[in-house]
């Protein structure tokens, strides 16, 4: 799995990163970043809850 943060809809929350540290960090504009491409195995259960429904209040996480 492989995942990007939309930079037009991310809001820069922060709830991606504080979750799920390894995968996520901010940039230089203060927008969430993927630093883990692909996603390990172990992080693969919550990076897909960070890119569902119920995750990202943006949707900016998705699936490449
Ligand atoms: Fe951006 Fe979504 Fe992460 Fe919040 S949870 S920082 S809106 S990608």
């Amino acid at each position: 799995m492989e995942l990007k943060v939309n930079k037009d809809k991310c809001i820069g929350c922060g709830m991606c990163v504080s979750t799920l540290e390894e995968v996520f960090d901010f940039d230089d504009d203060g927008q969430a970043k993927v630093i883990q491409n692909p996603i390990k195995e172990e992080n693969e259960e919550t990076a897909s809850e960070l890119a569902g429904d119920n995750g990202c209040p943006t949707g900016a996480i998705e699936e490449v």
